[in-house]
């Protein structure tokens, strides 16, 4: 994970910060004596943007006018290790000799350095703000960690670390992506056939190692490879279902799937395989469970089984299709297909097309497409201007993967309609091809 440092000297905010950027998500803190007994790191997330912190807040000694060797060592290395350094001063006290040392010492290392000053709410911290400058370390960000203001700001001077960062892991990443199994959940109504689906999977001659049930805290799942048509071994992890259940000998009290135990297996999933019977069409509760596969932001196909008994196919299938257009209108287009899972019909079309949207459902769109696609959707449409004053879009960003997730930067955004919204994730499944995927976007009114 990217991960960003925050320094600066004694009482000048950094465990406020700290524990703003991480929230209740702080992380274990890392209590083994000795080298890293004071360290503070935790997840934080800004505007949607993940990364790594780490507060250095704990190697200060109690006098606070030095330096000295012991916090110099330990800040030295978290600096290194980082992907930035967020180097925070007082507004209010101005430079100190002790922030010129940091400030030295910041310069004469590779990691990049953001500079922030804090206490800035209000107007009491404009002086420092511009003795700031004289640190040699390019635009202090005026900010309160206190009060929460300068969070855009911020979140814009870290996100080329974090996206610089999350690119060169994903580089890393995407080598093995093949590698790492589809976590895959089948869900549907008692009686659809999931019991029969996973047997029918698992049996299937080209499975060519296990199936090993395994149980772990949270959830049961069944390890094994699948051989995609090309030859290649594809690894999937099959999560929690009855079926499985019935397979790994722990149904016990476990009824058979209910939405609730549905509920559990959504969580751990990537790709969910809801599961109808092509005897009873769509119902109601088959589009309550797709819409919180959705809601969840996990990857949907859908899977119309005993097809080997279906009649009138075709119309069947139409049926079915225009019924989810109707249903499901905040994703049109999720992927329909059929399946016998009696006869093994349609499976490897299933497990492809599976690969495929977490594909989709993993993808990072780089910055410049993103927002070469996001100005001409806006020439093409532009927002609305209530009260005669248009609302601005200036740029969108991908905080996230796996549902991709957008941000949109502009002013008097509070006021753009969600029919606007609706028309920009619309665009973006069919311009930039997320399809049916579930596409998170938020907007942020910056200053
Ligand atoms: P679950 O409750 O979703 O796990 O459903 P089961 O797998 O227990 O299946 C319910 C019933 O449907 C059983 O009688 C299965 O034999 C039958 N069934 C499941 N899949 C198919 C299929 O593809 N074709 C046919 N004809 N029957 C099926």
């Amino acid at each position: 994970l990217p991960t960003i440092a925050i320094v600066g000297r004694p009482n000048v905010g950094k465990s406020t910060l700290f524990n703003r950027l991480v929230g209740k998500r702080l992380a274990l803190v890392d209590d083994r004596p000795g080298v890293t007994r004071d360290r503070r790191e935790g997840d934080a997330s800004l505007l949607g943007l993940e990364f790594r912190v780490i507060d250095t807040a704990g190697y200060e000694d109690e006098d606070p006018d030095t330096l000295p060797g012991r916090m110099r060592a330990q800040t030295t290395a978290a600096v290194r290790e980082a992907d930035a350094a967020l180097f925070l001063i007082d507004a209010r006290a101005g430079v100190t000799p002790l922030d010129e040392e940091i400030g030295r010492w910041l310069r004469s290392e590779t990691t990049p350095v953001i500079l922030a000053a804090n206490k800035a709410e209000g107007r009491a911290g404009e002086s420092g703000l511009l003795e700031a400058w004289s640190l040699g370390l390019g635009e202090p960000i005026p900010m309160s960690a206190e009060h929460g203001e300068g969070v855009v700001d911020l979140f814009e001077h870290i996100r080329p670390h974090v996206e610089r960062e999350e690119a060169r892991e994903e580089e890393e990443y995407a080598e093995d992506e093949n590698d790492r199994p589809l976590k895959l959940a089948i869900v549907g109504r008692p009686n659809a056939g999931k019991s029969t689906l996973i047997n029918r999977i698992l049996e299937e001659e080209r499975l060519i190692t296990g199936p090993e049930a395994g149980i772990t805290r949270d959830s049961i799942s069944i390890d094994w490879e699948w051989q995609a048509p090309d030859g290649r071994l594809r690894p999937v992890r099959l999560i929690d279902t009855a079926g499985m259940r019935k397979r790994a000998k722990v149904q016990d009290k476990l009824e058979k799937l209910s939405v609730a135990d549905g509920r559990r297996a959504v969580e751990f999933a990537e790709v969910i395989v809801l599961l109808l019977d092509a005897t009873l069409g769509l119902e109601a509760q088959d589009l309550r469970i797709a819409d919180y596969v959705l809601q969840e932001g996990r990857a949907l196909l859908i899977a119309i089984n005993k097809w080997d008994v279906a009649e009138n196919h075709s119309q069947l299938f139409q049926g079915i299709s225009a019924a989810l257009q109707d249903g499901l209108s905040q994703a049109p287009g999720v992927p329909l297909l059929s399946v016998s899972a009696m006869t093994g019909k349609g499976l490897d079309q299933l497990l492809e097309a599976a690969f495929k949207v977490r594909e989709v459902w993993s993808r990072r769109v780089s910055t410049g497409q993103l927002n070469r696609w996001f100005e001409a959707a806006i020439e093409r449409n532009p927002p609305p201007a209530p009260g005669g004053k248009r609302i601005k879009l200036r740029y969108i960003t991908q905080v996230n993967t796996r549902p991709p997730s957008f941000v949109i930067f502009g002013n008097r955004l509070e006021m753009l309609p969600d029919s606007y919204l609706r028309y920009l994730t619309n665009g973006m499944r069919k311009e930039l091809d997320f399809g049916a995927v579930p596409v998170r976007l938020q907007t942020r009114t910056s200053k």
